[in-house]
């Protein structure tokens, strides 16, 4: 179900478990800001997670509330991320859902980064 992405944080929730090292994740790349690892259930043939190691509950949280080093640092990590994998060449598309509409699931941000194929219309319907 989707989260509602105006509730206070959730220490509990499944990418906080990852980040505490209480849950495994097949991690691809890790820096002071930011954790990438593999999706649980790819849905390319790349499909990585990215998310800051700060508790954001989403793009919104995180935009407005995070110092300038936080930003930067997970941006970078992102695209640090997406070349490390090979994806820049061939192209590459990143997703952040955001709250109800969009279907987040976990509440803690996240970008997906997808790559491997070509990756169809922007949007399913
Ligand atoms: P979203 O719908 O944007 O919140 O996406 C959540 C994503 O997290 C989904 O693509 C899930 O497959 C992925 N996911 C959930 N649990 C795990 C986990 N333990 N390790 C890796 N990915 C996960």
């Amino acid at each position: 179900m989707a989260i509602d992405a105006t509730q206070p944080y959730d220490e509990s929730n499944i990418f906080a478990r990852i980040l505490r090292g209480e849950i495994p994740a097949k991690a691809v790349y890790e820096d002071a800001h930011a954790l990438a690892f593999h999706d649980i259930h790819p849905q390319a043939p790349v499909h990585i997670l990215v998310i800051p190691k700060g508790s954001y509950v989403s793009w919104d949280d995180f935009s407005e509330h995070a110092s300038e080093a936080e930003i930067a640092g997970f941006v970078r990590a992102v695209g640090h991320v997406a070349r490390e994998n090979g994806l820049v060449a061939p192209g590459y598309r990143l997703l952040a859902n955001a709250g109800g509409h969009s279907g987040q699931e976990v509440p803690h941000l996240h970008v997906h980064l997808f790559g491997g194929r070509p990756l169809g219309p922007m949007l399913g319907r």
